[in-house]
């Protein structure tokens, strides 16, 4: 209701704009503003009854006071009140747009903070909005350097260091102790690289969408954090193995999730070290926030809750209400953690090879300690074809599908103002030649004079003033998949070949 209350306030606004009574400039800039907040509070308010539906309906705002509903909720549910923020009311933003306060000018008056990064280097980074971006090719020149760059990159594009007021060299200590630990066990696959490469694609996910515009700061820090650590001293060996040999990180976390609790339990421990704490700066309540946000996204980069969180997130975009929004966001790490299935086939085909290799590894062993082989881990007996062609059938293709979805059910509403052109008449800068994809560089309020994160914050309007959610995954995924059915046939006729040649010989 106060979201339809503050749309009205929003397009009354917006008359005034029309009839020229207001100041252009200022007015249009806080419009976006406005709608952001609006657009925050709408998403906080559905995730709200998402969380409250189960445990705390009987107990309504009006019937308890606030401060009782807190210690219900902190004590008798799995709630952290604490973290809850204080939701924007759009009073404030009018008084905002009332006494001139304005967002965009703030940030303009800041200096601008950025991490060092080397010319070649910066020439890659060009590429780093694309789905093809090449991890491989960036840890090559950058000297085996991509998690870090990658770290600089996305902290400078996002404008973290400003906003969250991270000096550039604690941003460096702490990047280089995460390579340190994602090294730690040579693992072909589980590396800097694969780190680098989820934290890439989830960048894809939330700027060039328009995701994005419906994230806090801090949301999209807990974002991009979240995937840099996701796999921070992976040992090479899946829980599963863990868990059957009885491992000390097994018995540490009782058999649950035991990789992703030690990859997110140790990274915060590295921000208690010296020099290292990059979330110095943050409020305690920005820190409790971030740090539930991203022990959520973590936990659920666990395999064994690919079906549930698939399974949940379909019944919310089969229902009329919004999309809990963490919920979505785990989910879109999880998928780019998994993407590499649908990137371009020299991309796809050497993650391939690094998680194949990582299995055998394990493989051998289990065979070696006298215990079975888990799945795929034999290396003579492993159909690679086969195997991947099950995995994107089942696994990433879906998992890529309801990302879609979700991307349209809560990118869709922010489009659903007046027309663009109404809003941003042409001459304001929007750009009719850009290509079907690209992102339409916005008005001045979000470009590049505004706020670096809003740089970020640009939505996926195509030449003819459409929502064109960029779905790239779509081809690449068909395209592998009809490589991998051609090598599957090859491997089949080398089989048969193979048998009636033994057969023969017998003979
Ligand atoms: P994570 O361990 O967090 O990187 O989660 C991704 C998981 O997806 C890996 O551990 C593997 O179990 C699985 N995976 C990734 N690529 C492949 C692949 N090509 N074939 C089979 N499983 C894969
Ligand atoms: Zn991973």
């Amino acid at each position: 209701m106060a979201a339809i209350n503050a749309i009205n306030r929003l397009r009354y606004i917006l008359h005034q704009l029309n009839s020229g009574q207001l100041p252009l400039e200022d007015l249009k800039r806080n419009i976006e503003y406005a709608a952001l907040v609006l657009e925050t509070a709408y998403m906080d308010e559905t995730r709200r009854i998402c969380d409250e539906d189960d445990d705390l309906a009987e107990v309504t705002p009006e019937t308890v006071p606030d401060e009782v509903r807190e210690w219900l909720a902190a004590t008798f549910t799995r709630q952290n009140v604490a973290t809850k923020r204080e939701k924007p009311k759009f009073k404030s933003v009018a008084n905002a747009i009332r006494t001139g306060i304005f967002f965009d000018k703030m940030f303009r008056k800041t200096q601008t903070v950025l991490a060092p990064i080397p010319p070649e280097i910066a020439t890659l980074m060009k590429n780093v909005n694309s789905w093809s971006f090449d991890s491989f090719h960036l840890n090559e020149v950058s000297d085996g350097h991509a998690l870090k760059y990658v770290g600089f990159e996305l902290f400078n594009r996002y404008g973290f260091l400003e906003r969250f007021k991270i000096p550039y060299q604690t941003l460096e200590n702490y990047l280089l102790a995460l390579e340190v630990g994602y090294s730690k066990h040579n693992n072909p696959y589980h590396n800097t690289i694969h780190a680098a490469d989820v934290t890439q694609s989830s960048h894809f996910m939330l700027s060039q969408t328009g995701l994005a515009n419906s994230l806090s700061d801090l949301e999209l820090l807990a974002v991009l954090f979240g995937a840099l650590i996701h796999d921070y001293e992976h040992t090479g060996h899946t829980n599963s193995f863990h868990i059957q040999s009885g491992s000390h990180f097994a018995l540490l976390y009782n058999d649950r999730s035991v990789l992703e609790n030690h990859h997110v339990s140790s990274c915060f421990r590295i921000l208690k070290e010296d020099d290292k704490n990059i979330f110095e700066r943050l409020t305690r309540e920005e820190f409790r926030e971030l740090r539930n946000m991203v022990i959520e996204i973590v936990l659920a980069t666990d395999m064994s809750t690919h079906f549930v969180q698939i399974k949940t997130m379909k019944n919310m975009l089969s229902l009329p209400e919004g999309i809990d929004k963490n919920k979505a966001l785990c989910l879109i790490v999880h998928a780019c953690d998994i993407s590499h299935p649908s990137k371009p086939w020299e991309l796809h085909s050497r993650w391939t090879e690094g998680v194949l290799e990582e299995f055998f590894r394990q493989g051998d062993l289990e065979a070696s300690m006298g215990l079975p082989y888990s799945p795929l881990c034999d290396r003579h007996t492993v159909h690679v074809a086969e195997s991947q062609i099950g995995f994107i059938d089942f696994i990433v293709e879906p998992t890529m599908v309801v990302c879609g979805e979700l991307l349209n059910k809560m990118v869709e509403p922010l489009v659903s103002l007046p027309p663009t052109d109404t809003l941003f008449p042409p001459s304001n800068g929007l750009d009719r030649t850009a290509s079907s994809n690209a992102l339409s560089p916005l008005p001045e309020g979000r470009n590049s004079s505004a706020s670096p994160s809003s740089q970020i914050r640009r939505l996926p309007i195509n030449y003819s003033g459409k929502l064109d959610i960029p779905n790239p995954w779509v081809r690449y995924l068909q395209d592998n998949k009809q490589t991998w059915k051609e090598r599957a046939a090859k491997e089949e006729a080398e089989r048969k070949a193979q048998e009636e040649t033994e057969n023969n010989v017998d003979n």
